[in-house]
């Protein structure tokens, strides 16, 4: 056999090699505070955090120092932040190691303390609004408790129709010419889908709706995709929840862990079955949370003071609320508040889509309108 002749160390791996410290040193200056697992991998928060779209994990975001230093995540959302992120990482840990014995100025040092401190109060007080989150669930959803037959009769617009009709109803909340996407998930992306762009009044002559799903935004005039640079304005915010329920929220949560454990061999599948029995979520279950959603919503309108323009019975767990989009600040407080709370933040972006009233789903109910509310903007 031949042996393959070993690569001469890079200036990296003998630099790593004699200084793995000047590293940390230098990826905490970057980063902030960093866990660490081993001397060249640890966890930091991410640098693109505050774009996270589904709740944050203490894993989540490694760096790893050995060869070509780099940061991953695990959100995508954040991919940009990231890369700015490694350029950085890695700019500084080559210039530190170019330059033997490399320090951070007195005055880089002052910068990076209040950063970090900066950091860490923002930190804390996100934690406790999550944890007051979670607390404040229980009083809203006896406090602003609506039944779905009071969301029904509070409509301002009447909705005694047919159900299948409801999308053109639910339509006009959008100005006539306003370029909107309905379609599948998937119909999106190619120059085959300029179909699923349409104005809100060519969507509204079609007797049936054209497909599931809607985005709360305006698209630009010739868009073939949802992508969020083909946005012109997002009028709204769509406010949904899977798990507002406590107890369904238990259910999905132990259900995922048994179906974890199964894929992972540590549970065989004959108690895998008889567990997933027992957390089998039942049409109480889901009557449950819908009217939770509608808690939460009813909380939005008259507790938070957002204007209500739209609630969509999804034909299955959960209900939306359509509002007029409320100020950044306030969403980015939502967007904390969104575990507690048991929301899902991914709706809060324009470009997600939605279900839209009238279809009828493949449980042949139909996703319907239980409210809504064509009046002036407020
Ligand atoms: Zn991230």
């Amino acid at each position: 056999m031949i042996k393959t002749l070993r690569q001469a160390p890079t200036r990296e791996d003998r630099s790593a090699a004699l200084n793995p410290s000047l590293r940390q040193h230098v990826a905490e200056f970057v980063l902030g505070p960093i866990n660490w697992a081993a001397e060249d991998q640890g966890y930091c928060r991410c640098p693109g955090q505050h774009l996270h779209t589904s709740s944050d994990g203490r894993r989540d975001c490694a760096v790893f120092l050995s060869g070509a230093p780099t940061i991953k995540c695990l959100h995508t959302s954040c991919a940009a932040a990231v890369e700015n992120a490694n350029r950085q990482l890695r700019s500084d840990i080559g210039r530190a190691e170019r330059s033997d014995g490399w320090t951070p100025t007195p005055q880089e040092m002052r910068h990076t303390k209040a950063a970090i401190g900066q950091r860490r109060t923002a930190e804390a007080s996100k934690a406790l609004l999550a944890v007051k989150a979670n607390q404040a669930r229980t009083k809203i959803l006896e406090r602003f408790a609506w039944a779905e037959v009071d969301a029904w009769e509070a409509s301002p617009v009447r909705l005694d129709g047919r159900p299948e009709d409801d999308h053109r109803l639910f339509l006009r909340i959008f100005p006539d010419d306003a370029v909107i996407w309905i379609g599948e998930r998937h119909q999106s992306g190619k120059p085959e889908h300029t179909a699923n762009f349409q104005t809100a009044r060519q969507w509204s002559q079609s007797p049936k709706p054209a497909g599931p799903l809607v985005c709360p935004a305006v698209f630009k005039n010739g868009a073939v995709s949802r992508s969020a640079d083909n946005v012109i304005t997002a009028p709204f915010l769509v406010v949904e929840g899977d798990a507002v329920d406590p107890d369904l929220h238990e259910k999905l949560t132990k259900t995922a862990a048994i179906k974890q454990d199964l894929a992972a061999g540590r549970m065989a599948e004959a108690e895998a079955q008889i567990l997933s029995q027992q957390y089998e979520v039942n049409d109480e279950d889901r009557r449950r949370n819908r009217e939770g959603c509608l808690a939460i919503i009813r909380w939005l309108s008259e507790g938070c003071g957002l204007t209500l323009r739209a609630v969509v019975d999804a034909g299955n767990k959960s209900c939306h609320g359509w509002f007029d989009r409320p100020p950044e600040a306030f969403l980015g407080e939502l967007v904390t508040m969104a575990s507690g709370l048991g929301l899902d933040p991914a709706t809060f972006r324009p470009s997600q889509p939605v279900r839209l009233p009238g279809w009828k789903r493949e449980t042949d109910r139909h996703q319907r309108l239980l409210y809504l509310n064509w009046g002036t903007k407020q």
